[in-house]
């Protein structure tokens, strides 16, 4: 059984970028007769709105995306004080005291001798008295997820072959020192947890996923397959923000475009196809195979579908 998801954070409308990222997992979810799951990103509370996931449920609707099941982020903090609680206790999260000033200092030297901006786990040299010391002088930690430093690769569903580096990256944070846990991680516990078995999503993750990829194995999960899609870019070759109005499904929708017309687009978009209105999701559905994508970025031009 397959399971998919699309993982929007409320942050703003989706536009058509967005809708195509979760166009491309509800064909591969229909191709294979499996489950798709709509998960609010919503743990980053000050950004997060309610009028913005209400936006993306009607959307999706519109779009004829029907999740088989809704989950939220922001009610599943006890799951990840679980999973957190297990890397404290073998040492793969680990505290860190360092304020973002003193981030930011130790990045200029970096920059100076030439290194990479990469953080350099001075906290794991901390003593337990330095750290309590640190404590009682007010300061909280946040914590990091200590990378394996080796190369992840896997055979991914549209770039073929990757590897990254882990050691060319820095220990990401997991944990604020607010408390709040950041997207990477609660990610990870989220897709372990509904058996995720796919993940399609835009190439920005790339090196997120060698990320994961460590912490699905740390968490004793299975890692799922990953498939990398090219951006959108506009017809001047830039990146389409997701604040732009005209692009967003709402607008289009309140435009009176046809949803299939839309859909057909976004599906269609940077593959060997051609792009047409399908008739239904079935034309689309026989059709699809993720081979067809394109590694290039795909070229949005509104006025094809306006
Ligand atoms: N909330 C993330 C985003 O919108 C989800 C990425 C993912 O699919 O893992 O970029």
């Amino acid at each position: 059984m397959t399971v998919l998801r699309f993982a929007p954070s409320p942050t703003g409308r989706i536009h058509i970028g967005n809708a195509r990222t979760a166009i491309l997992n509800w064909l591969l979810a229909k191709k294979t007769g499996g489950q798709f799951i709509l998960r609010y990103d919503d743990t980053d509370t000050a950004r997060s709105k309610a009028e913005y996931a209400e936006s993306i449920a009607i959307d999706l609707d519109w779009l004829g995306i029907k999740p088989d099941r809704i989950e939220w982020q922001s009610k599943r903090i006890g799951k990840y004080d679980a999973s957190a609680e297990k890397l404290k206790a073998n040492g793969l999260l680990y505290p860190c005291y360092e304020t973002a000033d003193e981030l930011d200092r130790k990045r200029k030297r970096q920059a100076l001798k030439n290194l990479p901006p990469v953080y350099d786990r001075s906290a794991l040299k901390l003593t337990a008295e330095e750290r309590a010391k640190l404590e009682a002088g007010g300061r909280k930690p946040h914590w990091r997820f200590k990378l394996d430093q080796k190369q992840v690769e896997w055979r991914d569903l549209i770039r073929g072959q990757v590897h990254v580096d882990t050691g060319s990256q820095s220990d990401p944070v997991c944990i604020r020192e607010d408390g709040t846990y950041l997207y990477t991680f609660c990610s990870v516990v989220d897709d372990i947890e509904f058996g995720i078995t796919h993940v399609i999503r835009g190439e920005d993750h790339v090196v997120n996923t060698a990320v994961q990829t460590e912490i699905t194995a740390a968490l004793g999960g299975a890692v799922p397959a990953y498939g990398h899609h090219s951006w959108l870019v506009g017809a001047d070759g830039k990146g389409l923000s997701k604040r732009l109005g005209s692009l967003s499904i709402s607008a289009m929708r309140e435009e009176g475009l046809e949803a299939m017309a839309v859909v057909s687009h976004a599906a269609l978009l940077g593959t060997s196809d051609a792009i047409h209105p399908c008739a239904d999701y079935k034309e689309l559905v026989d059709g699809f195979d993720l081979a067809k994508l394109a590694r290039a970025p795909a070229r949005f031009d509104e006025a094809e579908l306006r």
